[in-house]
């Protein structure tokens, strides 16, 4: 018998190594040969942890969430046959959760094993990197380009523009860095990526330092993610051996190297340039742009930085070619987004859905509502900080431009939903702190502008805020968001003044005191 239970760090979180243990026994118990595969999760996390049985041919049913104490009931129902059984969820591929979506980047994700490298060659991995080498550079980058694909970190910059203008740009030595540092609340899509399908991150950064001219890589990892850590290493070990790192590609000239470096913890670290500053072992400080890292980048040479999603997402494109990606999503959002929902769900998980979608049928499709089944009082796209959305928004569709718009933004694709159980003027006053806390220190108005605003939001929020203390926080607001360096201190006003505009009542205003 075989079994699938993921290794995924939310599923290990909520027990499924336990669970994975209590099998073994039982079954040993019972002398049932059987083999657990450890797999990456379907994202599917309310039904975490998930024990998939493999009946005949590819064929699996799930049970799940199953606790150490369920293991041995699913036994005596004859669960390895696909015996009935409360738990049971049946072919997990037919879930509606599953089903409605758009998995490309994530179409194997959870049905792999992610260390097996045959497997994943089996399930159409290298087929992109095979076009790509066949292809050439021109042809690679024209792809991307048409492909509309845009940056999943956050900016949202067009790829194929970036990696053009560092294949473009004269010199011998370029670099690959993948931005792993997935610090936004309420994000874990990259985290999953490398955790269960680690070798279609491997195989993207071939395909961009194909496409560029650059022979070396770097995953530049948050420390937070051991397993990923873990997993990527001997990923890239077993393509090392197997002759798909380090030597030369299909009887190319072509050969790439990478390497895992881990972060220390510095949210600001995310934000590319002080990334660089870190991967060169320095205190990671933001730089000043010109000159962009697609020309002067990691030690001073032409740099591609890409984070983990928009890299998933190249392997399919050369796969099956930038117009098939771009008939996904709508207007300048082409092609799929995995949104992470999280906070107050009943269904929280990974949804990869292409752009156009509303953020209604998020909430409530798919993530079926609040989980205490109170009123929703908001969300909060985009990470950290994003601003607070009221329910009267979420008609809006998934999409840059519309979001940006009420001043939105798709950031990493995170969603936290709270009901209405929860006081924004707090949350809010928890974003300056947040900037006051993780400000590199290298422009006044977020180093100096930060802490003053909490001050600020402490009086009003806890003291007597007057209206001349709500005044000079807007226009606070305003110099941080028009004189910071950075997104860090220019955008954690967003949170602020979305809570103002829409939660007058939290911070004890009325609507008439913010217009
Ligand atoms: Fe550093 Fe903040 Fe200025 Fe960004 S905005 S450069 S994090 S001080």
């Amino acid at each position: 018998h075989k079994l699938y239970i993921s290794k995924d760090y939310s599923s290990v979180a909520v027990g499924a190594d336990e669970v994975a243990l209590v099998v073994e026994k039982e079954a040993s118990s019972r002398s049932i040969p059987l083999s657990i595969i450890r797999t990456g999760s379907y994202g599917l996390y309310w039904l975490e942890p998930l024990v998939e049985v493999q009946l005949e041919g590819t064929k699996r049913v799930a049970y799940g969430p199953v606790k150490p104490e369920d293991v041995r009931p699913l036994f005596e129902s004859g669960f390895l046959n696909g015996g009935d059984h409360p738990l049971f969820i049946g072919d997990v591929q037919e879930h509606p959760y599953l089903k409605r979506q758009k998995r490309l980047i994530f179409e194997r994700m959870g049905r792999l094993e992610p260390l097996s490298l045959d497997a994943y060659v089996e399930m159409g991995g290298f087929r992109g990197l095979k076009n790509a080498l066949e292809w050439g550079q021109n042809r690679v980058i024209d792809e991307v380009t048409k492909s509309g694909l845009r940056g999943r970190g956050g900016a949202g910059f067009p790829t194929g523009i970036k990696w053009k203008t560092t294949w473009l740009a004269p010199s011998s030595q370029k670099y690959i860095v993948c931005n792993a540092d997935e610090g936004d609340s309420g994000t874990f899509s990259d985290r999953m990526v490398m955790e269960g399908d680690p070798f279609l991150l491997i195989e993207g950064m071939m395909i961009a330092g194909f496409a560029v001219g650059a022979n070396k890589g770097y995953i530049y990892l948050r420390s937070e993610y051991p397993l990923a850590y873990e997993i990527l290493n001997k990923a890239i070990d077993i393509c090392k051996q197997k002759g798909y790192l380090g030597s030369k590609l299909f009887g190319t000239s072509f050969s790439f190297d990478l390497e895992v470096y881990l972060g220390a913890g510095a949210y600001i670290c995310g934000e590319e340039t002080a990334l660089l500053d870190s991967l060169e072992g320095k205190r990671g400080m933001v730089r000043p742009r010109p000159p962009l890292p697609a020309v002067k980048g990691l030690w001073g040479q032409p740099t591609v930085i890409n984070n983990v999603i928009t890299l998933a997402s190249v392997p399919w494109i050369l796969s099956y070619g930038g117009d098939a990606y771009a008939r996904f999503g709508v207007n300048r959002s082409k092609g799929t987004l995995p949104v992470q929902l999280s906070g107050n769900l009943k269904y929280p998980g990974l949804v990869e859905v292409p752009f156009g979608i509303s953020l209604k049928e998020l909430i409530y499709e798919f993530g079926g509502g609040t989980r205490t089944g109170k009123p929703l009082k908001a969300i909060q796209i985009g990470g950290p900080l994003g601003p607070y959305l009221p329910e009267s928004l979420l008609d809006i569709p998934l999409d840059y431009e519309e979001l940006s718009k009420i001043k939105g933004i798709v950031g990493h694709g995170g969603i936290v939903a709270f009901d209405d159980s929860v006081n924004l003027a707090h949350m809010a006053h928890y974003a300056m702190e947040f900037c006051a806390e993780e400000s590199c220190g290298k422009c006044t108005p977020c180093r100096i502008g930060s802490t003053r605003g909490m001050e600020l939001m402490e009086k009003i929020i806890w003291g007597k805020g007057s209206r001349k203390d709500l005044e000079l926080l807007f226009e606070l607001c305003d110099t941080m968001i028009n004189a910071s360096l950075c997104g860090l201190g220019g955008m954690t006003p967003f949170p602020v003044l979305s809570a103002l505009r829409y939660f007058p009542e939290d911070f004890g205003y009325s609507k008439q005191d913010i217009v």
